[in-house]
Order: structure tokens, then C-alpha cells, then sequence
């Protein structure tokens, strides 16, 4: 399940090369609305002259069974893509999970190339082979494992990302470290999100996941540990998504999670008040606070029975033993989350 990373000024002609092989039938690219327009242009020149751009509405809400059946499946079909087509995914998390699941679900599976342009994909969505669509409300509820044939990350491709995109992606960035590199993040405190230069956060971001996920290819170990901040994080970004008005970006909901989570860890005895203390001062320098009121805490704590680390019934959690050191499989109740949550609200 190991895939290739090309990061760099080099990214882009190193995908081309690969784009220009005889066996490859026509190349196909997935972008939404916001990529087509601010990416395509750099990534046009390294693709075939006869490729076919596919465009989907942008957004979390998109990625649904309806955007693949109503526009990918239905234009690759219309295209007469066989089975050596390649599809290049050009975008961020959405883009690259929901054209990863197109292109493994269509024809038995075609091969498809991840082009992340988000923070957020390039150090977390496009690496480790996820790919998914979220269903029924519920985030990535349908999805498959399948590997693809290379990652390219350019980095040049942030210069047009806002804000508070960069700061979601950077909420991966911090869980990465909290599970696997203390010192890392110590690192991460000291200098700030303010990074002129992302290529190093990239790096050290995908080569700590390649090496979680080497072990542990399809999460019934050690790779749940990337899951770290989400089992309160999903569920509050699945039920804010059904809230108009109230969406909030992935990142936003995994730093609230991180929170959360840091502090079920101290009521487990795992991690020290003086660690949790760290986490939250340095996670509220970035993110600003979640709003939600008392009232939907617990339909929110609710929304974790249908995580898919669960088994059994049990809400599986990720927890921390000291930074670092991410533990997984715990068991933690609905009551939990909902203290959790409670928590979070006093801060
Ligand atoms: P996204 O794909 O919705 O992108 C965020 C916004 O930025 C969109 O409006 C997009 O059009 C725009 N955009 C993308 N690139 C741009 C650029 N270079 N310049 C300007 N605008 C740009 O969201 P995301 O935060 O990238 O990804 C979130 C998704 O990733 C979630 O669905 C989450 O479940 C998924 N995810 C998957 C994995 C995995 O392992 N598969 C891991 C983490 C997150």
C-alpha cells in the first residue's frame, strides 16, 4: 500500500513523466470549482493535450454519492474511460476522498494520481490510500481502501488557500505530532503557525504518516492513532454540517476534538493537567472556540455511536499517554463525550 510522494518544485514534471507511459489510455482530472479555477492553470501544462476535466461544486456537502453517480461516474461513462484511464484528483480532502472512491468503484478500479491543494490533503487526506464519501449525514459512512499510484505535492499550490483553510490543514499538522512526535510539537509551539515556507511541515507531516500507515495499512491497529482528535471532531462537523449556517472546516472540529480528547485522556490518568494545559493554550493561539450550546451536547455526543473505529457497540477512542504517545482503542462512553464537550464549553 506504499504510494510514491513527490513534494516540491519537481511534483508537477514527475507526474507528467508518469502521465506520459503508452499503456495509460486518457487521462481524466477531477477539480471543483475553486481548483479549476486557481490550479488547473499550473498543472494544464504537464497534462496530455486530448485529457478531460471533470468539475464538481466545491464543498463538503458535495461529497455525496450524488456528485459521483451525477458527474464523475456519469461523464467518465459518457467519455468511454476504459479501464487503463487514469484519474489525476486536483484538489483538497473532498476532492481527493471522493475521486479516489470514484475511480476505485469505477470499472473495478482504475488508477488514480491525488494532486493536493490544500494544507489539509497535502500533509493528511491525499496520503495512506482513505478515499470515501460521506452518506446519510454521517462523515465518510462509504468508503474503500485503495491505493494510488502517486502523490503529487506541490506546495506553490497554498498561495492562493485562505486563512483559515491553511489553519484547518494545520489541525492535522498538530494531531500528527501529538501521536507520534513530541518534540515535534514542542517544536510547533515555539515557532507558530506562521510558516513562509510550508515544503519541511509537508514533509515531516507525510513521512510520519507513511510510517504509521506502512504498519498498519488497514486501521485494525496502530494506524487508528491518526485518529486522534476525530471521534469528537466528526461528530461535532457532522452535526454543525446539518445546521446551516453553522458549518464549520474540518480542521476547525478536529482542534475542538484534539481538546476534547487531551482531556479525556487526563480523567484516564494518561496525560498530566500541566499536558493538557500545553495542548489547549497552544491549540487556542490558532483556532478560535466552537460554538455550540449546552442544550446539543449530548445530541452531538450521540452522532460518535456511528464512528467507524467503533466495535461491538463501544465507542473506540484514540487517547494520549503523555504528548507523543497517542494509545488507541479506548473505550470511552457516550456520557464521556458528552463531559467532554461540557468541558470544552466551560473553557
Ligand atoms: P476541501 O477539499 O473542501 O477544500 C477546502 C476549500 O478550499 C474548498 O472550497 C476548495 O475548493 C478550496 N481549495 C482547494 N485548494 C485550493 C487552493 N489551492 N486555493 C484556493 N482554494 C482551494 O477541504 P479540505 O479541508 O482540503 O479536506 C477536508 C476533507 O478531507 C474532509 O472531507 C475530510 O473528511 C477529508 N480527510 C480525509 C482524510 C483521509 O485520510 N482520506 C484525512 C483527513 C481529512
Amino acid at each position: 500500500m506504499d504510494t510514491d510522494v513527490t513534494i516540491g518544485p519537481n511534483a508537477l514534471p514527475a507526474l507528467a513523466a508518469l502521465l506520459r507511459q503508452p499503456a495509460i489510455s486518457r487521462v481524466f482530472v477531477l477539480a471543483d470549482t475553486h481548483t479549476a479555477t486557481l490550479c488547473y492553470p499550473r498543472l494544464r501544462p504537464h497534462l496530455p493535450e486530448n485529457h478531460h476535466l471533470i468539475e464538481i461544486e466545491a464543498g463538503e456537502e458535495f461529497k455525496t454519492l450524488r456528485t459521483c453517480d451525477s458527474t464523475v461516474w456519469c461523464q467518465l461513462t459518457e467519455q468511454r474511460a476504459d479501464r487503463y484511464a487514469v484519474l489525476v484528483n486536483l484538489g483538497g480532502g473532498v476532492v481527493t476522498d471522493l475521486g479516489g472512491f470514484c475511480a476505485a468503484i469505477y470499472k473495478r478500479g482504475l488508477r488514480f494520481m491525488q494532486v493536493p491543494t490544500t494544507l489539509l490533503a497535502q500533509v493528511d487526506a491525499a496520503v495512506g490510500g482513505k478515499t470515501g464519501i460521506d452518506f446519510q449525514g454521517f462523515k465518510n459512512q462509504l468508503g474503500v481502501f485503495q491505493t494510488p499510484a502517486g502523490v503529487f505535492i506541490e506546495p506553490r499550490f497554498l498561495e492562493t488557500l485562505d486563512v483559515r483553510q491553511l489553519k484547518s490543514g494545520y489541525a492535522e499538522v498538530i494531531k500528527h505530532n501529538l501521536v507520534a512526535d513530541a518534540d515535534a510539537f514542542h517544536e510547533q509551539r515555539r515557532t507558530g503557525i506562521v510558516v513562509d515556507d510550508w515544503t519541511p511541515t509537508i514533509a515531516h507531516a507525510v513521512a510520519l504518516k507513511q510510517r504509521i500507515v506502512a504498519q498498519d495499512p488497514y486501521e485494525t491497529g496502530p494506524r487508528k492513532l491518526l485518529n486522534f482528535g476525530h471521534t469528537v471532531g466528526h461528530a461535532l462537523e457532522s452535526y454543525l454540517l446539518t445546521q446551516p449556517g453553522r458549518e464549520i472546516l474540518h480542521g476547525e472540529a478536529v482542534a475542538a476534538g484534539l481538546i476534547c480528547e487531551s482531556w479525556l485522556s487526563v480523567q484516564r490518568g494518561l496525560l498530566s493537567e500541566a499536558e493538557l494545559d500545553k495542548i489547549e493554550t497552544f491549540v487556542f493561539s490558532v483556532f478560535d472556540k466552537v460554538s455550540f450550546v449546552l442544550m446539543e451536547m449530548d445530541i452531538i455526543a450521540e452522532y460518535a455511536t456511528q464512528d467507524k473505529k467503533n466495535a461491538g457497540g463501544t465507542i473506540n477512542c484514540t487517547l494520549l499517554q503523555g504528548i507523543g504517545n497517542g494509545v488507541f482503542d479506548q473505550a470511552v462512553t457516550v456520557g464521556d463525550i458528552s463531559a467532554a464537550l461540557r468541558y470544552y464549553h466551560r473553557l
